[in-house]
């Protein structure tokens, strides 16, 4: 069940509870089957990946340790630019490590593509993308996501850790937030 005040602030659930939870499961059967055998490092991007993180960790049956890292990406609005700034770094040598970067949505990609060189020039023995959601009609950048849970159309989304003004990440499932809400009107 989600919080009650958020009645009217969406326009409609995209994607419900239940279809995440048995996406992350595929997804994770498809990651064991990959890194079987090897130690598995999550990175997840920090706020956003958190309930994928949580969620797509405890689903798998395959040792993994986990570590955060916190972006930010100064841009205009809400586009992003492709200017990173590190917030909070690794506390892990990712030197010789397999890599995972656990992440909640790619949107133009600018973000993530930054990230993979920054991470690729400390030296990991591989370095592959894990993303929940993924807006192509927003691309600017090809990312090559090796697991992906959804396609989504080029809309503002919030909920299961994506926020807008740090409201929403608590919400079970992933909806399209009303535009009275960020156009200032009610608020
Ligand atoms: P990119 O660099 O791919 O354009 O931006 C990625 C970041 O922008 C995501 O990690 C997320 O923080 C934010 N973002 C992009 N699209 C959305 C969206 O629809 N909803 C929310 N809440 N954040 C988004």
């Amino acid at each position: 069940m989600e919080p009650r005040d958020i009645d009217g602030d969406l326009t409609e659930i995209l994607i419900e509870e239940a279809e995440i939870r048995s996406r992350l499961a595929e997804m994770s059967r498809q990651i064991e089957a990959d890194y079987a055998g090897k130690d598995l490092l999550l990175v997840g991007v920090l706020k956003g990946a958190v309930m994928v993180m949580a969620d797509l960790a405890r689903e798998l049956v395959h040792p993994v340790t986990m570590d955060w890292m916190a972006v930010s990406s100064y841009g205009s609005g809400t586009q992003s630019s492709g200017v990173v700034r590190i917030l909070k770094d690794l506390d892990t040598d990712l030197h010789g490590r397999h890599v995972l970067i656990v992440e909640d949505i790619i949107d133009s990609g600018l973000t993530l593509s930054w990230l993979m060189a920054n991470l690729k020039s400390r030296g990991p023995a591989s370095l592959e993308i894990c993303a929940l959601l993924r807006k192509p009609d927003a691309a600017r950048v090809e990312i090559d996501v090796k697991y992906l849970g959804f396609d989504i159309p080029n809309q503002f989304v919030v909920g299961y850790g994506l926020d807008y003004a740090e409201k929403y990440r608590n919400l079970r499932s992933v909806g399209v937030l009303a535009p009275h809400v960020y156009s200032g009107e009610n608020n």
